[in-house]
């Protein structure tokens, strides 16, 4: 499957099965003229432009990249993306085979691990919270006495803040670990379920820093101030408003971590989403992944550098001019938080919090008669409300009053048992 002209540059984007991703960089792709070939798994893909992509499977990445390449063989590529952190590897690997630019697959490794990520910061004199593995299948007691708390303990590779948990107390600590390792129990790499990361709680506020690398060097997209406290146990995405409001030398000292980090980790090329916390004039790494923000979230770039984001990846895969050119005012988005587990019924008051000035859209992502499950264990966006406005002020206060429109209607979950002796009690 291809969009753009023939004669186009050709672009492999490497996709999840059924990523909202696809249908934004096919929108790029067609505003540049680039002509984009798809790989993903499935051949009965949701999305029927893909049916006639290439398909691999994510499973035998050796056996994607040799498809790929095979593929390639045939008609050349000028590039190639990946959708998201789970395509990374492959479309690593295979840009690497086809002698294409692409980061080290260990600079991947380190974005994608948070172990290795926290290993490498230290490693490169960037400051770090103390932190440790601790491995699940041994014994506890010694691996954990010598921690400090407040701690976090969390996943090694996941995301969404599924199973990080802010924990007070030793005591706290031998409860929290089983449940976390019930969180991990299924991943698919031994060391992803056998170990989580323990380390020190890091006190201040946090900012996302949007941002393209191009050899090396850091473009900074967009800074969004996350305005509500992240104090745990659990850390729950909700407002990201851009741009920050926070003292000119403190962003500076954040960009210029970031910047420490990404070369640390050996990332030399394409989009970065970084996480920090401020602190005393200093800005901590909380994370930095080698993907574009999560979520729709990226279509706030179009305010923050002028261009989708999309479109800026594609134009940096080919090398071309970034030419960003960010639009004034101000914007931001509200990750609706969960407010609790069950069965959604129905979401009320979208249409109040959609007439709201500054509000652009509310986007509900779960359908009616979905389970919702609450972090540390769940993890999925309810839904997002966009807005805009000419300040950040104006912007927070618009998501806030739409949040307050809104009433998400959630049935409890009976318990199976329970639901059965009902069904009994009614025949
Ligand atoms: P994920 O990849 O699931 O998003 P993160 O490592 O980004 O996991 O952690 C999720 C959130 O938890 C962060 O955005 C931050 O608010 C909080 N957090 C993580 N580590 C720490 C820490 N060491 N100190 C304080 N807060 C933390
Ligand atoms: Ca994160």
């Amino acid at each position: 499957m291809s969009t753009g002209g023939p004669e186009g540059p050709r672009i492999l984007l490497v996709a999840l099965h059924q990523s909202y991703r696809v249908a934004a960089y096919q929108a790029a792709a067609r505003a540049l003229g680039v002509r984009l070939v798809i790989a993903s798994e499935g051949r009965h893909s949701v999305i029927p432009a893909v049916a006639e992509g290439i398909h691999i499977d994510f499973a035998n990445v050796s056996e994607a990249v040799d498809i790929i390449v095979e593929s390639g063989a045939r008609q050349a590529f000028h590039a190639v993306v990946a959708s998201d952190d789970l395509t990374l590897e492959v479309a690593t690997r295979a840009a690497a085979a086809l002698g294409l630019p692409h980061n080290p697959l260990s600079a991947v490794g380190a974005a994608r691990r948070k172990d290795l990520a926290r290993d490498a910061l230290r490693a490169a004199g960037v400051p770090v919270p103390r932190f440790r593995c601790v491995n699940l299948t041994q014994p506890l007691a010694p691996q954990i006495s010598a921690v400090e708390y407040p701690c976090v303990v969390k996943p090694l590779a996941m995301s969404a803040s599924r199973g990080v948990i802010r924990v007070d107390s030793a005591e706290e600590l031998e409860r929290t670990l089983p449940r976390v390792a019930a969180i991990v129990a299924h991943a698919v790499v031994p060391d992803e379920r056998n170990s989580v990361l323990v380390e020190s709680f890091l006190p201040g506020i946090e900012i996302a820093i949007e941002g393209l690398l191009r050899d090396g060097r850091l473009h900074v997209l967009a800074i969004f101030d996350k305005p509500e406290p992240l104090d745990g146990p659990y850390f729950e995405e909700s407002y990201y408003i851009m741009p920050s409001r926070l003292p000119r030398a403190l962003l500076e000292r954040a960009v210029e971590r970031l910047t420490q980090a990404c070369a640390a980790y050996g990332l030399r090329e394409g989009p970065i989403h970084g996480e920090l916390r401020l602190h005393d004039g200093e800005a901590w790494i909380v994370e930095v992944a080698a993907r574009t923000i999560g979520g729709d979230c990226a279509r706030l770039l179009s305010f923050g550098a002028g261009r989708g984001l999309e479109e800026l990846v594609l134009r940096h895969a080919l090398g071309w001019p970034l030419d960003l050119n960010p639009r004034p005012g101000a914007a931001g988005v509200l990750m609706i938080p969960t407010p609790g587990g069950g069965t959604l019924r129905r979401v009320e008051g979208v249409l109040a919090a959609e007439q709201l000035p500054g509000i652009d859209e509310v986007m509900i992502s779960v359908r009616e008669g979905y389970e919702l499950v609450p972090l540390p264990e769940g993890g999925t966006y309810l839904g997002f409300v966009f807005a805009h406005a000419d300040t950040p002020q104006q912007v927070e206060r618009a998501l806030r009053e739409a949040h307050g429109c809104l009433n998400i209607v959630i049935a409890p979950t009976l318990p199976v048992t329970q639901s059965r002796l009902a069904a009994r009690a009614i025949s």
